[in-house]
């Protein structure tokens, strides 16, 4: 088993997170990982990545939604301005 180094790293660390590795070399790249800040790093910024998409598009609200929203906002402000 050659010993994981961080410059072959990168491409390895890919395979690794999409968890098509072989296990012995997933679980030398998990032993890597757990003593080598930068790639923790790495790999926590990659596993973030999919989770802030997601967000972002939950956050999206749907067209019709978004139109009875600011239906009820134009409401609300017509409301206001009369007062
Ligand atoms: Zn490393």
């Amino acid at each position: 088993m050659n010993e994981i180094v961080c410059a072959s790293g990168v491409e390895l660390l890919m395979d690794y997170l999409d968890g098509v590795l072989p296990p012995e070399v997933s679980a030398a790249l998990d032993a890597h990982v757990a003593g080598c800040p930068r790639c923790a790093a790495f790999v926590e910024s990659y596993r973030a990545t999919p989770r802030i998409l997601r967000d972002a598009t939950a956050v999206a609200l749907p067209a019709d939604l978004e139109e009875k929203l600011k239906a009820f906002l134009r409401e609300r402000t017509n409301a206001f301005r009369s007062r």
